[in-house]
């Protein structure tokens, strides 16, 4: 058995891919990670950066491999590397895909939406691998490998929060959050909160969340931006960085980024979050998350 637990970002972008020189630093690919933990490889969510993934696994075709796949939701940028994920169409591999519903439609129904003919070119039914869809109720387990499923993000429509076990260890993914709506706050407070007002998550979240090594976490906005962006679904720097203090996540990675936020801007913002966290919970650190980054969960 492998001990490896390593996370891959092919896909940091939110909302829209982002090619171009101004993103070369952070990439242009919408939502896709990579995690491997011993003998389980799971993939989450299938923006376009999965289209280079999907490429680099097609060495082991002949191996028979096995991977996992899970959507937080089916937005577009969660949803639109999957018809360009070339092993899907290789009878060798099996692959599995587990989501929660959102709104009234399965995983399932999402993906071969977008396949129909009036999107896309090629049907779903040309998906010659074996693929099986799961709806998640609770913990699953693959291989050594134990993934919990927090079905409570605050998103239109909803959005699901990863939790992978292995090892001892573990990495959250929590993308597609708006965390500063799901605060606990006093009737009457003024929002959004300001930078220095105390934040108060919901205990089940921080249950969910607590002493992780790895947090992926959605951060669109800064403070002011997010102000003139509520009720959009994402993620805003003073809060993000309190829920990294206060779980104490070891390392936080920074995800979702802007696409109207060149490297520079990405930069700032990762710095100015890292200025925070420095002050509230000195032990941990934060980090941008970069299209072809890997990381070791243990490191
Ligand atoms: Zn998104
Ligand atoms: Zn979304």
């Amino acid at each position: 058995m492998s001990s490896d637990f390593t996370v891959t970002f092919w896909g940091t972008r939110g909302s829209i891919a982002t090619p171009g020189f101004r993103f070369n630093c952070y990439g242009g690919n919408t939502t896709c990670v990579e995690i491997i933990a011993g003998d389980a490889r799971m993939i989450f969510d299938a923006g376009t950066g999965i289209r280079d993934l999907g490429n680099k696994l097609l060495g082991q075709a002949q191996q028979g491999a096995h991977f996992s796949i899970f959507f937080s939701h089916t937005h577009w940028d969660h949803i639109q590397g999957f018809p360009f994920f070339t092993p899907a169409y290789i009878p060798n591999f099996r692959i599995d895909i587990y989501g929660m519903r959102n709104n009234a439609q399965s995983v399932q129904e999402m993906l071969q939406g977008q396949m129909q003919q009036a999107y896309f070119p090629v049907p779903f039914e040309a998906m010659q691998a074996q693929i099986h869809f799961h709806e998640l109720t609770g913990p699953i387990q693959i291989e050594q490998a134990t993934i919990h499923a927090f079905g409570g993000g605050h998103h239109p429509g909803g959005s699901t929060i990863y939790r992978v076990e292995f090892a001892g260890r573990s990495v959250v993914f929590c993308t597609d959050c708006e965390l500063d709506l799901m605060l606990e706050r006093d009737p009457g407070e003024k929002f959004p909160l300001a930078p220095g007002t105390p934040r108060q998550f919901p205990s089940d979240l921080m249950e969910f969340i607590r002493g992780t090594d790895v947090l992926i976490v959605d951060c669109q906005y800064t403070d002011e931006l997010y102000a003139q962006r509520i009720n959009w679904g994402h993620g805003s720097l003073s809060t993000v960085v309190a829920l990294a203090a206060q779980t104490g996540a070891r390392r936080t990675f920074l995800t979702h980024h802007d696409p109207e936020h060149d490297d520079e801007t990405v930069t700032e913002i990762v710095e100015a979050a890292a200025q925070k966290l420095a002050v509230a919970q000195p032990a941990c650190t934060v980090h941008g998350a970069r299209e072809g980054m890997t990381i070791s969960v243990g490191d």
